[in-house]
């Protein structure tokens, strides 16, 4: 299941279960749409991965109790800052590769 990270890894937005600017990696690594497009340039500081839209987890009971009210977001705080010149060293072998192809 996913974890639904309450806040974006770089710069610490909240990103509540409802939020449509989360983005997380394959692995949940997870950031805002603004972080990913202008700081991290799609490349996921922490696997090198892509990212794309998280899904949004019903806050409505609507079948098999499989909403956020038995499963909620998780609440434990990953505030990882990149470095913006270690960032760009680390990625600009990677950046211009698109995500199916690293
Ligand atoms: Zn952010
Ligand atoms: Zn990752």
């Amino acid at each position: 299941m996913l974890e639904l990270r309450p806040t974006c890894e770089h710069c610490n937005k909240a990103l509540p279960p409802a939020s449509l600017e989360a983005r997380i990696c394959s692995y949940e690594c997870t950031f805002c749409a603004e972080c990913v497009d202008n700081t991290l340039g799609n490349v996921c500081p922490n696997c090198g991965g892509g990212f794309t839209a998280r899904p949004i987890r019903p806050s409505k009971n609507w079948k098999g109790e499989n909403f956020l009210g038995k499963d909620p977001a998780n609440t434990e705080i990953k505030h990882k800052p990149v470095y913006p010149v270690a960032h760009a060293q680390f990625s600009a072998p990677i950046r211009n590769i698109p995500p199916e192809k690293r």
